[in-house]
């Protein structure tokens, strides 16, 4: 039996998920606890919210994130190629940074918009 907290929302109920009964999961308050406790198990995803170094812009870093989700494991070599990055405004809401980011088929997103200062 696996323990874990549901981080859906902020009520941060404690989940148990039985692993050998079909991941039944209990201590749930609502239908997505029991998505977020199975897949927790099975295949963990996550969205990452970061930023990017931006030239000739008013502020030296823009928020960026991905636009679904990528697996859990994937993470800290994602957050490396984020990390390599260095923009130009302007960069708009919704530009893809990183297209597909290392083939997951995932994009990595500006949200913020950015305009070019002189
Ligand atoms: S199980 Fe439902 S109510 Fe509980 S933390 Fe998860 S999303 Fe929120």
């Amino acid at each position: 039996m696996a323990e874990l907290i549901c981080i859906v929302c902020p009520k941060g109920c404690h989940l148990q998920v039985d692993e050998e009964n079909n991941y039944k999961v209990t201590g749930n308050n609502c239908g997505r606890g029991i998505v977020y406790g199975k897949q927790e198990l099975i295949n963990p995803v996550r969205t990452i919210t970061s930023t990017c170094r931006i030239k000739e812009a008013n502020l030296p870093r823009i928020p960026v994130k991905t636009n679904e989700t990528i697996p859990k494991g994937k993470m800290d070599e994602i957050m490396h190629e984020i990390n390599q990055v260095e923009l130009t405004a302007p960069i708009h809401i919704g530009d893809i940074i990183i297209p597909n980011i290392l083939d997951t088929g995932v994009d990595i997103v500006a949200c913020k918009n950015m305009e070019k200062v002189n």
